[in-house]
């Protein structure tokens, strides 16, 4: 079904089989490199925030492309969350699984100060393990999860289903049928 987002679809490019066999990998980086379109899809998805945040909490990697360039529209600040120790200060932890295995996620413990209402930010919601391990981290940080936002949903997966279930709203802007 076409939608109003269709011309920032064309630009992400699909690259089956990568990381692992089975896998169709959503590569944004085919959109970044086109300036228009990267402007949009910030432009599109600062204008589906209804709320100003305090803080944009944006997901190593990708997340930090979108969610730095988000925090500049939005006249906000950035809160990284980043891997297992890649952060220098004192910080918290939240362990999440993945398909194989399991991986975890940071926050310095001083990023924001209790009562923060921020909204997370990654490139793509998948099963939304790695959204919501984020949504506890900040959350024991005393934050306020005001939404989460993306630029790819994998409906097929459910994450954002499964996040939505913890009360706050889910936003994309493109959505790939089948993972
Ligand atoms: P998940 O925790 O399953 O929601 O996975 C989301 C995280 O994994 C995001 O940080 C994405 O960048 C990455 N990811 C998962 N699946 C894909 C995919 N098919 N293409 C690109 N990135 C993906």
């Amino acid at each position: 079904m076409p939608n109003g987002n269709d011309d920032l679809k064309a630009l992400i490019r699909t690259i089956s089989d990568f990381p692992r066999p089975g896998v169709q990998f959503r590569d944004i980086s085919t959109l970044l490199l086109d300036a228009a379109g990267f402007a949009a899809a910030i432009e599109r998805i600062a204008f589906r925030i209804e709320e100003k945040p305090d803080f944009v909490a944006a997901i190593e990697a990708r997340g930090f492309v979108v969610g730095a360039a988000l925090a500049q529209r939005l006249g906000v600040g950035l809160l990284l969350i980043r891997k297992d120790g890649k952060l220098p200060g004192a910080t918290i932890a939240e362990d999440y699984l993945l398909e194989y295995g399991a991986d975890r996620l940071t926050m310095h413990i001083d990023a924001c100060a209790p009562g923060a209402r921020v909204e997370l930010v990654d490139d793509l919601i998948a099963t939304g393990g790695t959204a919501e391990a984020a949504t506890r981290l900040v959350r024991r940080a005393g934050a306020i999860v005001l939404g989460a936002s993306f630029v790819i949903d994998l409906p097929g997966l459910g994450g954002a289903e499964r996040l939505r279930e913890q009360g706050f709203p889910v936003r994309s802007l493109i959505a790939f049928e089948g993972g």
